[in-house]
């Protein structure tokens, strides 16, 4: 039985101050459920969070590492770091990175591969463009990058992976797709993974959906049959958003 998963992606967002405020709000709303949850937030807010957290079964997650075990990467952060300050999941491959900062299916396989032996859980993100969703090509680009990005990620690694189908038409637009429209992506997304690997792997695999997930959309998205979770941008930042989305 898979469990719900919704987690937050703060991107650029939130000063430490503000981090520390969201956690003491969201700390006095917040129930442990059957839910799990996780916030994404940037590097330097990740310590607090841990912090403000603990006790909690709140996870936090990164938003980038790359894929190199050290090196001379100036401004790069490792798997190890992040894990030795106790994150326990990275979002790979968002659709911002991809557009803005040259993130490749390649660099998106070499860092699931060192998230996976570094013992962080990946968030995978795969999505078409809005032209490519017009051409009718959506289900060939998220086969793509699904094909390419799990080169060589083992049946072991891929049955603890999470995936977020997120179209980049419907990211911080507030045009989020239809429940029927991200379903039915999600069922694809599925039956891909069973295809890669096997029905017990693709039984397991959670899959959110993303894009413009907000209180009032998250029940109907997450009733949906094929849908696992949430990867929640905007709505993210405000305690009060967030919980309403945890507690759909
Ligand atoms: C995201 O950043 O992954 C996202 C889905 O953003 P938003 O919810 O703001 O569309």
């Amino acid at each position: 039985m898979r469990k719900p998963f919704i987690a937050g992606n703060w991107k650029m967002y939130k000063t430490t101050a503000e981090a520390k405020a969201f956690a003491r709000a969201f700390t006095k709303l917040y129930n442990s459920s059957d839910v799990q949850t996780a916030i994404c937030a940037p590097y330097t807010q990740l310590e607090t969070l841990i912090e403000a957290f603990k006790g909690t079964d709140i996870k936090i997650g990164a938003q980038n590492m790359h894929f190199a075990e050290e090196g001379a990467f100036t401004g790069e952060i490792s798997a190890k770091m992040l894990k030795e300050i106790g994150v326990d999941y990275c979002i790979i491959g968002h659709s911002e990175r991809r557009q803005y900062f040259g993130e490749t299916d390649e660099t998106v396989n070499l860092k699931l591969r060192k998230a996976f032996s570094a013992d962080i859980i990946p968030i995978l993100c795969v999505g078409e463009s809005l032209e490519e969703r017009d051409g009718g090509k959506a289900f060939d680009v998220v086969k793509n990058q699904l094909a390419s990005g799990l080169k060589e990620i083992t049946k072991e690694q891929a049955s603890s992976l999470v995936i977020a189908y997120e179209p980049v038409w419907a990211i911080g637009t507030g045009r989020n797709a239809t429940p029927e429209q991200a379903d039915e992506m999600c069922g694809f997304i599925r039956d891909t993974i069973e295809e890669l690997y096997d029905d017990v792997v693709s039984d397991q695999t959670i899959i959110q959906y993303g894009g413009s997930v907000k209180p009032a959309n998250a029940t109907d998205i997450m009733n949906m049959p094929e849908i696992d979770g949430a990867l929640v941008g905007g709505a993210s930042l405000i305690p009060e958003d967030f919980i309403e989305i945890v507690n759909f």
